[in-house]
């Protein structure tokens, strides 16, 4: 049995750990590998390798930090099909999407390879007689990623790429649920040539993110994952001084006009609701229909019938099973309540069965319809295949009842009128909007921007913002004198003379 190793100092190394758990396929329930739980030691060693190399690291030319990112970026795109074998036999997702996970990883690693137009400072000649001011945006130290289990490639190349592009040495920890794709990922970063003890992985749960929040020489945490633990994390991170970024839960609602694409909406809002059997952070659960396209259900739920739900591996299939039997169990759990709090099931995905994968953890398309606030499928995050149907008479209703939902993800409008998109756009209370867009991630030359509950800290996980959470700005002022300067004798007051 493949036993997973921790990466610390540039060597792929045995835990010491008794305490193991399986990695499982979620199509086939083929244990695939063992994940060790790191020992504090093993963090400590992770963390002193990082403080270590850092030394070095942060003195590095920013060309040479850039190249090994555009040869680290040459060799995720040689190895993508690969990448999604492992990354689909572990997390479930289809090959397409698993591809897909990657690819959206990918971009940001071909982001930090710019990092020489990324991290400039400013300058300022003569603010005073024969003074400059200039800003230097200089790394922090050792930073940390936390990831969760359902972008096992995307999430983890968030994080480490542009902190350690930036002059940062970095501890990662990635989800147990899912950890063979990333490690596969970490191996090609060492093959790109970054130095040893600048990357470093330990896996674990609780314990190594607890050991993660207090280490004192940690000085940044970026989190991806359920607001729960982020909530947790955050806190735990603050109070010992650290800075932290926690990207958290969702309940991510869509308007549809009645003046929207018909065609277009449907296959978008099905798209975005049932795709990666809806354990995606920015997932459509909610649609909200506005005055007519409520017509437009019967089509709906005749169209999510079409879907495909098998393996991942099935050159065919729409919708792959859940990660795990306990999600599994989660989400029938949900829709067994949705159906006792009084909602109209409209399709049910429960007994869905997948020949030749008898054991998978699948649940198919679900849709509920007249969903009201206060039922637990609306009011709590589901991560599967549902989808909540609610109506409102006009735009106006649609926008209150999406500003009212503590969470603040992601979002959509469909419709063909750019008045209503922009009044959308000014209006909505939430970080990543589309418009007849359904899952708008952004690309890594902007940031990903979730807002209230769904995010915890100032800043993005990429794009400009992540400049400004991988650095300390440092501010210099500076004169130099001629020999011939005339002094001007001693300067008692705070004006630069
Ligand atoms: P999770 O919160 O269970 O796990 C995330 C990480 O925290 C994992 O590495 C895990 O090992 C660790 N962890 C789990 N329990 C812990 C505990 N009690 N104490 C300390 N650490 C703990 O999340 P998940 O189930 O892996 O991922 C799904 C969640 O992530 C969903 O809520 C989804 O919306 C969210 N998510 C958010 C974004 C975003 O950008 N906002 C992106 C992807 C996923």
């Amino acid at each position: 049995m493949q036993v997973v190793p921790l990466f610390i100092n540039g060597k792929f190394v045995q835990s010491k750990t008794q305490n193991f758990r399986d990695v499982v396929n979620p199509a086939t329930q083929e244990v695939l590998a063992k994940v060790p739980f790191a020992t504090k030691d093993e963090v400590d060693a992770a963390v002193s390798a990082a403080s270590e190399a850092f030394k070095t690291w942060k003195k590095t030319p920013i060309g040479a930090r850039a190249r090994i990112f555009l040869k680290y970026q040459q060799l995720i795109r040689e190895n993508i099909k690969d990448l999604a074998k492992t990354l689909t036999a572990e997390q479930g997702k289809t090959l397409a999407d698993a591809e897909g996970d990657v690819f959206r990883g990918l971009e940001v690693v071909e982001h930090a390879s710019s990092i020489g137009n990324l991290q400039l400072g400013d300058f300022a000649n003569n603010v005073a007689n024969a003074v400059d001011t200039y800003s230097i945006l200089q790394p922090l130290g050792v930073c940390a990623g936390i990831t969760p289990f359902n972008f096992p490639a995307m999430i983890p190349l968030w994080m480490f790429p542009m902190a350690i592009v930036t002059g940062n040495t970095f501890v990662l920890k990635p989800s147990e649920q899912d950890p063979m794709v990333t490690m596969r990922l970490v191996e090609l970063a060492h093959e790109a040539g970054i130095p040893p003890g600048v990357l470093n992985v330990v896996h674990g749960g609780e314990e190594v993110v607890n050991a993660i929040c207090d280490h004192p020489v940690i000085k940044a945490i970026s989190f991806v994952g359920s607001t729960r633990v982020g909530t947790h994390v955050y806190n735990r991170a603050l109070a010992s001084g650290k800075r932290a970024q926690c990207m958290m839960g969702a309940k991510n609602h869509a308007i549809v006009m009645p003046d929207a694409n018909k065609e277009q909406t449907l296959n978008n809002l099905l798209g975005a609701a049932f795709g990666a059997a809806g354990q995606r952070c920015m997932a459509l659960s909610v649609a909200i229909l506005v005055g007519n396209s409520k017509d437009w259900i019967p089509e709906l739920v005749s169209k999510s019938k079409t879907l495909k739900v098998s393996s991942g591996t099935d050159a065919n299939v729409d919708v792959g099973p859940l990660v795990s039997k306990d999600a599994l169990k989660r989400v029938t759990g949900f829709i067994d309540k949705g159906t006792n709090e009084g909602a109209d099931l409209l399709l049910d995905g429960r007994d869905v069965k997948v020949v030749g994968f008898e054991n998978g953890n699948f649940v198919g398309p679900t849709i509920f319809s007249n969903v009201k606030p206060g039922m637990s499928i609306y009011d709590q995050e589901i991560f599967g295949p549902v989808l909540c149907l609610m109506f409102a008479d006009n735009l106006d209703q649609a926008i209150e009842m999406i500003n009212a939902n503590p969470n603040g993800n992601g979002t959509a409008i469909f419709t063909q009128s750019g008045a209503a998109a922009r009044k959308f756009q000014e209006d909505i209370d939430v970080g990543q909007v589309g418009i007849n867009v359904p899952i708008p991630v952004p690309v890594p030359m902007f940031s990903f921007t979730g807002s209230r509950a769904s995010k915890l800290g100032d800043l993005g996980p990429y794009g400009k913002q992540v400049i400004a959470f991988y650095t300390q700005t440092k501010t210099v002022t500076a004169r130099f004198f001629d020999d011939n300067t005339v002094s001007t004798g001693v300067n008692t007051t705070i004006s630069l003379k």
